[in-house]
């Protein structure tokens, strides 16, 4: 066991508490705390220029935006989605009453695979709930072609995806909504927060109503609407986050650059690839927000997966393994017919042998270069 402070698999972003200072002052002097007040409209305004989006609806948290987001278009019956995300993901679905539909990833890109997409539809299907995962795109333009021929609608949770851009703009743009999160453990965080991104005027009122419990004025409701809003803290951190972003997505890419290069002859690791690697169709312009990590732990490899991990902990290096389990294995889906194990095979291969490594600005070049070292000497086994 070593006495080195330990290093986890992220660490929060944070400018200077001085440089807070301004801002709190300001929301003492207004004493508007919360219900859309100066920091929530200049984040909404801010976020929609530095994303290069249109409309943005901001929330308290990422998971009540994709809750909402399945309201605000409707969505009934039956939603195709991934087991290899968040749990938050499918989770979103089952509060509104929907049934989940597992469909298997495409091996490489760890997506939603279009194929499996088009073989899961029924006539119950209504919508598809894609992930970005990692922050690497979808293969957008096979997902809308089938939504466009069956009616369905998209909902991208881009929770990984904030900033990522392909060569027409913001990743954000593609599908009827895109959600984004800004947990404490994103790339741009607001403590809590999240948004949904939408494509007009219209739906974003209708957003906004329901993430304040569907009121419309002072004497109207107009829908079951849920406590969604953001407050003015968080919207104004986000507002001081942003002036660093740039620099902390900059420092991500020599970090995974850094890995990359580490990590390039050491057999039976795989460093799941970039996305303009894995296909995307124009990478010219492509630019990605190095959200994570990942590395995938081959059966040429001298350990297993869980060693590896169990060998990283004992150094004090907490690698984590974003996706195990898948969500399709979490008691509450389980028991669905696609939730089986020979539906979901690719997923289930990368689930046993992904682990992210530790990614975050701060990241020192010492402890890259350690946590590398340790993943290269296969002969080490944990303590
Ligand atoms: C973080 C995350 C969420 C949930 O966001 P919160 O802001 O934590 O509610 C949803 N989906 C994915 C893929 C995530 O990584």
């Amino acid at each position: 066991m070593s006495n080195r402070k330990p290093i986890y698999v992220t660490q929060p972003q944070m400018p200077p508490l001085e440089d807070f200072y301004p801002y709190l002052e300001q929301i003492w002097e207004n004493r508007i705390l919360t219900n859309g007040g100066p920091f929530h409209q200049q984040l909404e305004a801010a976020l929609c220029d530095y994303l290069g989006v249109e409309y943005l609806s901001l929330f308290s948290n990422g998971t009540l935006a994709l809750v909402t987001a399945l309201q605000a278009l409707r969505v009934t019956g039956e939603v195709i989605t991934t087991p290899y995300s968040f749990v938050a993901t499918a989770h979103s679905l089952l509060w509104n009453g929907i049934k989940p539909v597992f469909a298997d990833v495409d091996p490489v890109t760890l997506n939603l695979d279009p194929q499996k997409i088009e073989a899961a539809i029924t006539p119950q299907t209504t919508a598809i709930m894609p992930v970005h995962c990692y922050g690497h795109p979808c293969d957008v333009e096979a997902i809308q072609r089938i939504a466009d021929n069956y009616n369905l609608k998209v909902i991208y949770d881009a929770a990984h995806a904030f900033g990522v851009r392909d060569a027409k703009g913001s990743i954000l743009r593609h599908g009827d909504l895109s959600v984004l999160s800004f947990h404490a453990t994103k790339v741009f965080n607001t403590f809590e927060g999240g948004a949904i991104i939408c494509p007009d005027a219209r739906t974003k009122q209708r957003i906004d109503h329901l993430k304040n419990f569907g009121f419309v004025d002072e004497l109207t409701v107009v829908a079951p609407g849920i406590n969604g809003k953001m407050s003015e803290i968080n919207a104004a951190f986000g507002m001081l986050q942003l002036k660093g972003i740039d620099g902390a997505i900059a420092r991500r890419k020599e970090i995974d650059a850094r890995y990359r290069a580490l990590l390039a002859g050491v057999d039976g690791i795989d460093c799941h690839a970039q996305a303009l690697d894995a296909g995307a169709n124009d990478s010219s312009n492509y630019s990605s927000n190095y959200s994570y990590f990942p590395i995938l732990v081959g059966p040429d490899y001298p350990l297993s997966r869980d060693a590896l991990y169990e060998k990283l902990k004992g150094e004090g290096v907490f690698a984590r393994r974003y996706f195990y389990p898948l969500i399709s294995d979490f008691p509450m889906y389980r028991g669905l017919p696609s939730a089986r194990r020979d539906n979901l095979g690719a997923a289930a291969t990368a689930s046993s042998r992904v682990l992210c490594l530790p990614m975050y600005p701060e990241l020192a070049q010492a402890d890259i270069e350690r946590i590398a070292g340790l993943i290269a000497d296969q002969r080490r086994l944990p303590a």
